[in-house]
């Protein structure tokens, strides 16, 4: 049974999905949350996945804590009647933490996608960073997408024995997606496209960024579209009311700024294969960008995913009005410097994490064998 309910959750646990409903030995059962309801059904539509179960957990401004009581008590009752051989959870939303816990407490063996992640911080990301650490506390089985990972688990004394390197899922569905091809959906994107423009592809949503964080990003973005009058500005806006009150106020009658609602992943993924570079806070295009040779600017203070930045892809600078606008303004300017970011690395999957997972999964019920693990290029 996989359980999630975000978008990001969606395209990183498609490809499992897909995996084990491919494999003759299993049943595959899937239960949505609906936190994000819009987003997650075109993600579900472009894989071809039709949920199971629907929690039906959305609240417009709900706490954290309605949200998990939610989850507890709509998901327990399906737990009941269905008694899966396992349970699938992806990432770090408290719904993860919460449904990981919910299996535990029924005794049904939980498998955590993407485990092992650190950024050192129980306060950054919020509440991400908490919730990655429940849920490795009460996982039998965990997926760790990068040796860096698998050692943040071993360091907390996690049996090794049930930890498996396997890449990182967003990899094979990054793949996917970008063999698939196709135009742009977005007749603005499909006209940005045949200008040949350089694109400056931007994102936000983390939580801890609300507020006076996000409205440095706003005016930064203000300032960038009045300088470089030769790029074009494209935000893909999240539908939080957080997120568009703090920073559209700053874009409006900016003719070279394009804001969209939250774009089909077929989209967004075209988007970012033609972006000359990637300011972003989001965890799962700091994996996708490196991978096609996009040099990103992390819109926070630490991440749990360093191994791009060691890599020399992506670079942290914060919120800081001021810095984003240098940081951009270098990265435009230093042509080496830009040449060196833009080097395609992969050092979050080569696109077989799913058939890994799925063989790890089958291992533990015990009817079938692990695959080799991945291991990054040197
Ligand atoms: N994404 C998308 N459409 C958009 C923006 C992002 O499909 O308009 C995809 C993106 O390719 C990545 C994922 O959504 O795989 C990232 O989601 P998000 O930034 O919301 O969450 P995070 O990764 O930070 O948890």
């Amino acid at each position: 049974m996989t359980i999630y309910g975000t978008r990001p959750e969606a395209i990183k646990v498609a490809p499992v999905i897909k995996a084990i409903e491919g494999a003759p030995k299993l049943e595959s059962i899937t239960v949505v949350t609906g936190q994000h309801r819009m987003m997650l059904d075109q993600v579900n539509e472009i894989f071809d996945i039709d949920p199971t179960y629907d929690l039906d957990v959305f609240g417009v401004g709900q706490t954290l804590n309605l949200l998990m009581a939610k989850v507890f008590d709509r998901l327990d009752p399906i737990l009941e009647e269905v008694a899966p051989d396992a349970v699938v959870v992806q990432g770090d939303t408290s719904s993860v933490a919460a449904a990981s816990i919910a299996a535990f407490y029924r005794r049904i063996p939980v498998v955590h996608l993407e485990a092992g992640l650190r950024s050192g911080s129980i306060e950054s990301p919020f509440p991400e960073e908490a919730n990655r650490r429940i849920t490795s506390q009460v996982a039998t089985l965990h997926l760790a997408p990068t040796a860096t990972s698998r050692a943040n688990l071993l360091r907390e004394q996690v049996d090794p024995g049930s930890v498996v390197v396997t890449g990182n899922t967003v990899i094979d569905a990054l793949l996917r997606a970008v063999e698939a091809g196709g135009p742009f959906s977005d007749p603005d994107l499909a006209r940005l496209a045949d200008s040949g423009r350089q694109v400056l592809l931007v994102t936000t949503h983390r939580r801890e960024n609300w507020g006076e964080a996000m409205h440095g990003v706003g005016r930064a973005l203000h300032r960038l579209a009045t300088e470089f009058r030769d790029y074009v500005i494209v935000l893909p806006v999240h539908r939080n009311p957080m997120v568009r009150t703090a920073v559209l106020p700053y874009l409006a009658g900016l003719s070279n700024v394009i804001v969209t609602e939250p774009l089909p992943y077929g989209d967004f993924t075209r988007l970012l294969s033609l972006s000359t570079l990637v300011l972003t806070d989001s965890g799962g295009i700091q994996e996708e960008a490196p991978s096609l040779g996009k040099p990103v600017l992390v819109l926070r203070e630490n991440t749990e995913r360093p191994e791009a930045v060691e890599a020399g892809t992506v670079r942290l600078i914060g919120t800081d009005e001021n810095r984003i606008v240098t940081e951009v303004r270098s990265l435009i300017a230093d042509h080496a410097q830009y040449e060196f970011m833009s080097h395609a690395v992969n050092p979050y999957g080569d696109g077989m994490a799913a058939p890994r997972s799925l063989a790890a999964i089958e291992s533990m019920l015990g009817i079938g064998d692990r695959l080799p693990e991945f291991k990054a290029e040197e």
